[in-house]
Order: structure tokens, then C-alpha cells, then sequence
């Protein structure tokens, strides 16, 4: 210690050293609020401590939601129930609670385009990264590109692991491209290493018995269905499109 600082300095130097930063900033403030109130050493501490924590659970939360590679940071209190009657609100709160996590089921949302089916998967997603959940969006036809990339490449096993740790994975947009039946085997052996292991969101416009056009081979697509429905919510949107109608109030205006 040098001998000529004052423990007040010596202790801003430790706090520098150990890169306490958001103590050094808050220093001040607690001591005074600890001497005026008569705090014990403990809650002293406490309080001093907490604003670290509180903010690298902040910035790791932040992460999270970064990784997770969301389309947009839409959540649910950006989305207009009364528009989508079809859609059970309490159903959507209750994934919210990321309860279906903890059953590794699975969700699909089902629709026509612009009814919300992304909208509601990304704000269960970024629910889920803000509780520092294992999370990431992709769409369909890039998770595809991505695997038959990592096939050509010899990877495709360590792509598959990459893929199958995460706790929750959002695939979105089935069936708005058809997919080879080769491609399909690739997709299927990700669903099958997920199957009651982890939680899979799935979004498609194609009804599932239209799936055998999708996956372009009847056996693999019912193999997917068969691995994707057997604990899984569907959500089934039936209503207008939310593109169309701030079109139509635009052009009224
Ligand atoms: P889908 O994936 O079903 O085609 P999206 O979720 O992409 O539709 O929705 C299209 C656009 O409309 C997005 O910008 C989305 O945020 C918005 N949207 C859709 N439904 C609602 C809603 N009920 N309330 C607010 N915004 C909505
Ligand atoms: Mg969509």
C-alpha cells in the first residue's frame, strides 16, 4: 500500500485493479447513503455489490439476445391481440413463461403470410434469451443452405451438434421453398437429434398435410411431422394479413 493514500484512495485502487467498475462509479453514493443511515458493514456491501451484478446480468442478457440472431426485436407487447381474434392470448403468455422449455415440446405456428406466426416466435425467443436461454432464429432455407454447406465441407456433423445444443431453435418459414428431398434428410436429422431433448418453434403458411410437397418425399415429411407434432402446441392463425392492413389504412389516408 502506498504509504501516503488514504484507505478511501487505496480502496478505488483495488477497485480498479479487480475491474469493479460500476462500484467505483457508485462508491460515493453508497457510503453516503451508508453513513446517513447507519448501514451495517454487510448491507453496505450489499448494496455496493448489487450494482455490478445488476449490470453484467444486463449486458448478458444483451448478449443473449444477440446470439439468438432475432429478425427484429419485436415482443409481445408490440403485438395487437384485438387485431388476430384467432389467436388464444393466454396460450401465447403461457409459452411466455417458457414452461414448454422445461418439456422440451416444441410450437409450431401455422398461417397464412402476415397473420404474425414470426412476430410471436421472435418474442418468445427473445423472452426466452433475456432468461439466458440457449436460443437462435433461423429461417428454414438458410438452416438448410447452412447444413448442405457444412455436407459439402465435411462438417456436417459438428454443424448438426451446433444446431441441436441450442435449448430453444426457431425455424422459420417452412414450406415457403420447396426443399429437395435430399436437403430434407438433413432437416429431418436435426429434428430427430432435437426429438424430446429440446425445444424447436416452427413457423409454415403449408398445412401439414402439404408437407409431403414440401419435404418432396412422403416418408421423410410424415418422419419429420411424426418427431416435430408428438409434443408440440400447434397455434393454428386464421385471419387477415397485418402487412395488407397498414397498407390499406396508408392508401386511405
Ligand atoms: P408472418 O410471419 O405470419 O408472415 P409477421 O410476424 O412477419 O407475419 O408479421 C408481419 C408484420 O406485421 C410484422 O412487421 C409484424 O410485426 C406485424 N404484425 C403482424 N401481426 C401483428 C399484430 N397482431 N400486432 C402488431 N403487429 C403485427
Ligand atoms: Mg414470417
Amino acid at each position: 500500500m502506498n504509504p501516503t493514500s488514504t484507505n478511501y484512495q487505496q480502496l478505488l485502487l483495488n477497485l480498479d485493479y479487480l475491474k469493479l467498475k460500476q462500484m467505483t462509479l457508485h462508491l460515493d453514493e453508497v457510503l453516503d447513503f451508508s453513513v446517513h443511515n447507519e448501514l451495517s458493514i454487510i448491507d453496505t456491501l450489499i448494496k455496493l455489490t448489487s450494482y455490478e451484478i445488476d449490470v453484467r446480468e444486463q449486458n448478458m442478457t444483451q448478449a443473449m439476445v444477440k446470439v439468438g440472431a432475432f429478425p427484429h426485436r419485436k415482443e409481445i407487447r408490440d403485438f395487437d391481440f384485438t387485431f388476430q381474434p384467432s389467436i388464444n392470448q393466454q396460450q401465447i403468455l403461457d409459452f411466455l413463461t417458457l414452461r414448454f422449455l422445461e418439456a422440451n415440446e416444441n410450437i409450431v405456428f401455422l398461417g397464412p403470410s402476415g397473420v404474425g406466426k414470426t412476430h410471436l416466435a421472435t418474442s418468445i425467443g427473445i423472452a426466452a434469451a433475456k432468461k439466458r436461454t440457449s436460443t437462435y432464429f433461423i429461417k428454414c432455407h438458410d438452416l438448410i443452405q447452412n447444413l448442405k454447406r457444412a455436407r459439402l465441407e465435411n462438417r456436417l456433423e459438428s454443424r448438426l451438434k451446433h444446431y441441436s445444443k441450442y435449448k430453444l431453435l426457431i425455424v422459420d418459414e417452412i414450406g415457403y421453398l420447396p426443399i429437395e428431398a435430399e436437403d430434407a434428410k438433413l432437416f429431418f436429422q436435426l429434428i430427430d437429434m432435437r426429438y424430446e431433448k429440446k425445444s424447436t418453434i416452427l413457423t409454415t403458411n403449408a398445412n401439414f398435410n402439404t408437407w409431403d410437397e414440401v419435404f418432396q418425399e412422403a416418408k421423410l415429411a410424415n418422419a419429420i411431422l411424426d418427431r416435430v407434432l408428438h409434443h408440440a402446441t400447434v397455434v393454428s392463425i386464421v385471419g387477415d394479413s397485418y402487412r395488407l392492413k397498414n397498407h390499406l389504412t396508408k392508401e386511405n389516408e
